[in-house]
């Protein structure tokens, strides 16, 4: 059966009155900035401090779009009689964004919490080579990085607080005897006392870094 002649006509005035009277979703980028979730993978920012040259994202990456350079420094021994350590110093750290699939890969193997995602995403260029940010830039997409959400109540306390916080009850614990000690006049404050070396079982500090590679 041959269609009605203009009812192509009326079903496109009828999407049309329909849409009409539908509040429009489009925004007015750039005059008015899109309202974006926290989480927005936008681009992704390097926290150099972190990073050890470990080498593992640009090993991961599958478009290898990763580029890093480092050399090898001699560090003199923290005391004496104690060995030197070699350790990786980064020269170069850039991703190329016009081969970045934006997969999060490197952002989950970075063992030393180095890479994170930053909600920027106004980072465009005319020329496609020019989408090789280099550690600079990298680094200052840090500042727009959201801070972590909280932990769970029920959650694990995080290794690094539990050993500051046995550290902090040590040391208020081995104050208080050396009060109590010195006012009973019973000569066990020399034991207990400021100066006394930590015991074997001593808690590495929250600040206690990575080993160094040896490769
Ligand atoms: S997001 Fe994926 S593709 Fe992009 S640099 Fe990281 S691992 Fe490579
Ligand atoms: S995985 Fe992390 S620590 Fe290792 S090189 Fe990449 S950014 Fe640096």
């Amino acid at each position: 059966m041959s269609p009605v002649p203009g009812s192509g006509l009326a079903k496109g005035l009828a999407v049309t009155l329909k849409t009409m009277t539908k509040r429009s979703v489009t925004a007015q980028y750039p005059d008015a900035q899109p309202e974006l979730p926290p989480r927005t993978r936008g681009v992704i920012a390097l926290f150099e401090e972190n990073c050890t040259v470990c080498m593992l994202c640009a090993r991961e990456c599958p478009d290898w779009c990763i580029y890093i350079d480092s050399h090898k420094e001699t560090v003199p021994p923290a005391a004496p009689g104690g060995r030197e350590r070699s350790r990786n110093v980064l020269d170069r750290f850039a991703i190329d964004f016009a081969l970045c699939m934006y997969c999060g890969i490197c952002i989950e193997v970075c063992p030393f919490d180095a890479l994170f995602w930053s909600p920027e995403f106004e980072y465009a260029e005319t020329d496609i080579l020019d989408l090789t940010h280099e550690r600079d830039r990298l680094r200052e997409w840090m500042w727009t990085v959201p801070a972590p959400p909280a932990l769970d109540p029920a959650a694990e306390e995080p290794k690094e607080l539990a050993a500051a916080r046995k550290a902090a009850e040590k040391a208020a614990a081995a104050a208080a005897d050396s009060g109590s000690g010195s006012g009973s006049g019973s000569g066990q404050a020399g034991a207990t006392g400021p100066d006394a070396e930590p015991g074997p079982d001593a808690e590495p500090g929250p600040g206690a870094g990575p080993e160094e590679g040896g490769s």
